[in-house]
């Protein structure tokens, strides 16, 4: 696959050339950064760590219409997904999130609204080269230059960006904005991978997930999770911005006549998650869904799909009200164990 040089003066023009065809940048509303489509003319800063909500929003929104009916009997009205979608400055923790969400949504049963938005997704990634002050990747498979999920990787190499293609979609991009772009020689290349070097010893925190799936069953009873759990609040925050994560709810919605079913994001952290009918709750207090969401994670993922559902992005550090860590929890892990 191909690479060449953007140089940063280029960038609005670069950019410019992606607009028409629905591109999604990361936009600062105050500290919190999300994606979004992008305004006429935008060139989004770069300088960011990572947005708060994940891009898996663009794929996989938060509310989503499946179909719409009518009460008395008119026929199903399903909204298409035609439209290709750009997604320019993802991190590479939050590209590889999206490789593992598509083994469930690909899994027993294809899910076509997913899958239909994943192919007609063009996923532009950055690399890292400050990781943030929680970030993990390199602790479980990752690193600040992953091109895991990525159709072009860019890097910032100081006065340019070296621009890599990962995929015939990247390559696609290099080819529609050839004007723009220089030839590389394989001194950029070198440092790129200086700079990748230097961002992954700058990583602070780590797990050693070794042993940890197959050994996490037999803490099911331990006293840790009711220590790791007793300050959680069940507010959901740590699975709503989590990039893996991607539990859901579907609810019908009527308005006079007219009626909509959709989906919308739902957390293994909230009480009525598994609240049954008959009012029994198998995970009736913050201990067993704590418990629930460490196992998930790093042990029923790994036995169904033979990866960790963590991408070590350290949202879930970050964002947590009351400070519970999941780099601390799984050290307690690996101490139980
Ligand atoms: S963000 Fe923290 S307080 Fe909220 S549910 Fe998650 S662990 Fe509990
Ligand atoms: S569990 Fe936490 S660190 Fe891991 S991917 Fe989710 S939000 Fe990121």
């Amino acid at each position: 696959m191909s690479a060449m040089l953007l140089n940063k003066e280029k960038w609005p023009e670069f950019v410019g050339k992606l607009a028409g065809k629905n591109l999604w940048v990361p936009r600062a509303d105050g500290d919190v950064i999300s994606f979004a489509p992008a305004a006429e003319g935008e060139a989004p800063d770069l300088e960011y760590s990572n947005s708060r909500v994940p891009p898996k929003q663009a794929v996989f929104p938060q509310t989503e219409t499946l179909f719409r009916f009518k009460v008395e009997g008119e026929d199903l009205e399903v909204p298409q997904i035609e439209d290709q979608i750009v997604l320019l400055g993802v991190r590479p923790c939050d590209a590889r999130a999206m490789t593992i969400i598509d083994k469930l949504f690909s899994w027993d049963e294809n899910d076509p609204y997913y899958l239909k938005r994943r192919e007609m997704v063009t996923m532009i990634g950055l690399a890292c080269t400050e990781p943030g002050l929680n970030c993990f990747c390199t602790s479980v498979g990752g690193s600040p230059a992953s091109t895991d999920g990525l159709d072009l990787l860019i890097v910032d190499l100081g006065e340019n960006y070296l621009l890599e293609a990962v995929t015939e979609k990247g390559e696609a991009v290099l080819k529609d904005t050839a004007d723009l772009l220089d030839e590389t020689t394989d001194d950029p290349i070198q440092q790129k991978e200086k700079i990748i070097k230097e961002a992954e010893q700058k990583i602070k925190r780590s797990v050693d997930p070794e042993g940890v799936p197959e050994g996490l069953p037999r803490l099911w009873e331990d006293p840790l999770w009711q220590r790791v759990s007793a300050s959680c609040l069940g507010c959901g925050t740590c699975t709503f911005l989590c990039p893996t994560c991607h539990c859901f709810d579907i609810q019908d919605e009527t308005e006079g006549f007219e009626s909509r079913r959709c989906r919308t994001w739902d957390s293994c952290m909230f009480e009525e998650y598994t609240l049954h009918t008959s009012g029994h709750n198998p995970r009736a207090t913050r201990r067993e869904r704590t418990r629930n969401r460490i196992n998930h994670k790093y042990s029923y993922y790994v036995d169904k799909f033979d990866v960790i559902a963590c991408v070590g992005c350290g949202r879930c550090i970050n964002l947590c009200p009351v400070n519970i860590d999941i780099v601390n929890i799984l050290g307690q892990v690996k101490e139980a164990l």
